[in-house]
């Protein structure tokens, strides 16, 4: 036995004790010491958690409490993750390296999605169809069901109760399976859920990995009604052949390898800004990273020196403390991916301008220039602090060499013309386009991907036709006379 925490499953209201079934370690990317024990699940943890959660829907209390209610327990529970802020915002910055000051931000969002999710459901209306032919329709939106919300470790928390949240408010009953490198803060926030007064079997989690192992067990069991992930496009091809063994709707949010163009006439301080932000914030394991920079050749020069100087000013250090901007990557499996990386650069002709291997699992921020569109670096996702530098000369090859890619999640553009803005906003192929501006976010917007990014989209009512049943109810009207 150990003396470190311990996050179980909680399963039907009841969390897993350390002396019973298999578990594993959770390890602080930035000692590279564990730092916790986590419960192990497979097929049967995974199962169960899905009979709790068919019996906690099936019986009916929660599906049919509605929106007043779940709205105050799901406002009950925001109120208790901001009370818990310093706890969730250390397991996480514990599990991957996150800094802590954006971990915390990333508590607040949490919090935010179960508040806006508990509102946009109780606001939420249908559609009344008056018809010609002494009928009327109108329609209803029934929870689906049991829903498996599989998610991955770089916003561990933001992106499971991004899921969550719509999930539980449109009156489903959910199991999370929170990624094998970032458990804690799913269990802690578990058990804020029933102390909030979730009834047991509402929000259930099983920790594991995936393939032959709880992640896979929750695709496959028939009684889950959809199944929402976030992760790798590979991973996202593999869970919708799942959802398609059960015909059941999936919800994919997968990779990216976003275009981010700086026209010559954009305001460069905030171009500059920005754009150091898009790669290298959460070091750059962010499926939003603008990881191809394409900067027109007129400012080429400028930008860069700019772009170079502020990457080298990020305070890179340990995660704990508040000051420090930049930490390790997650693990080291994720770490010896991103060097593979940055062992191709030479080979593939491309120049580092400033970065490279930092100590222990450190990349540190990583501008490289000189690579050509068709090489591995610009065109595969790395999923860590490395940008490529591409220069351009007129907006029509911007926006044709932006859409060059098989991801299509998203992409910025820094203009100061604002025809140009619509119009290259309206030629981007990708799900989310930021005008000089990244990462903001209505949460009534559609969120989603175009090609190897997804399929489909959440955020407001779309999460709302995805977590239910549009049902269409069509009456006749009895047009007699008394
Ligand atoms: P991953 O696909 O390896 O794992 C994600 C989750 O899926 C984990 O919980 C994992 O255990 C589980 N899993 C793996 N194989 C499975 C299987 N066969 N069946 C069921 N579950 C399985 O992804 P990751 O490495 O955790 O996350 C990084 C990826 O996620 C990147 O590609 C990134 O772009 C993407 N991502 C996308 C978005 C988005 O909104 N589009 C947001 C964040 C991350």
């Amino acid at each position: 036995m150990t003396d470190l925490p311990f996050f179980g499953h909680l399963i039907d209201g009841v969390e897993s004790s350390p002396d019973t079934g298999e578990s594993f370690d959770t390890v602080d990317p930035w000692t590279r010491e564990p730092w916790g024990r986590v419960a192990l699940g497979g097929k049967a943890e995974a199962d169960a958690a899905v009979a709790a959660a068919r019996r906690a829907f099936d019986e009916g209390l929660w599906p049919r409490m509605g929106f007043a209610e779940r709205g105050r327990l799901l406002n009950r529970l925001a109120d208790l993750l901001e009370e818990h802020v310093d706890e969730l915002a250390s397991a996480d910055s514990r599990d991957m390296g996150k800094p802590i000051t954006q971990a915390r931000h990333d508590v607040a969002r949490s919090a935010q999605n179960f508040r806006f999710f508990a509102d946009h459901a109780g606001l939420s209306t249908g559609e009344t169809l008056p018809m010609d032919t002494g009928h009327h329709s109108y329609t209803r939106f029934d929870p689906a069901g049991v829903v498996s919300a599989i998610a991955p470790w770089n916003f561990p928390l933001m992106l499971e109760t991004w899921k969550i949240a719509p999930a539980l408010a449109w009156g489903n009953t959910v199991v999370l399976k929170p990624a094998e490198d970032t458990p804690a803060s799913a269990t802690i926030m578990a058990r804020l859920a029933l102390e909030a007064g979730l009834p047991p079997g509402v929000l259930n989690v099983v920790h594991g990995y995936g393939p032959d192992s709880a992640g896979q067990a929750l695709t496959e069991n028939p009684g889950v009604d959809r199944i929402t992930f976030t992760g790798e496009s590979g991973t996202g091809r593999i869970i919708a052949k799942a959802a398609a063994a059960n015909l059941i709707p999936v919800s994919l949010e997968l990779g990216g390898k976003g275009a981010n163009i700086v026209f010559a006439d954009a305001d460069l301080d905030n171009a500059v800004s920005w754009s150091v932000q898009a790669i290298f914030r959460n070091a750059g394991q962010v499926c939003l990273a603008g990881s191809r920079l394409f900067v027109q050749r007129d400012i080429y020069d400028e930008f860069l020196d700019r772009f170079v100087a502020a990457a080298e000013a990020m305070v890179i250090g340990d995660p704990a403390e508040d000051g420090t901007e930049f930490g390790p990557l997650a693990s080291e499996e994720h770490y010896t991916k991103v060097c593979g990386y940055l062992d191709l650069v030479e080979t593939e002709g491309g120049r580092v301008r400033t970065g490279g291997r930092g100590e222990g699992w450190v990349v540190k921020p990583t501008v490289v220039t000189d690579l050509t569109d068709d090489s591995r670096l610009v065109r595969e996702e790395i999923f860590g602090p490395v940008v490529a530098v591409l220069p351009f000369d007129t907006e029509r090859e911007a926006v044709a060499r932006a859409n060059d890619t098989r991801y299509g999640l998203n992409a910025m553009i820094f203009t100061e013309n604002l025809h140009r803005a619509h119009r290259v906003s309206a030629q981007l192929s990708a799900g989310t386009v930021w005008v000089n501006c990244f990462f903001i976010r209505d949460l009534r917007a559609p969120f989603g991907g175009v090609g190897d990014s997804g399929i489909g989209r959440e955020g407001g009512n779309f999460s709302r036709e995805f977590f239910t049943e549009p049902k269409a109810v069509v009456m006749q009207i009895d047009s007699g006379a008394e």
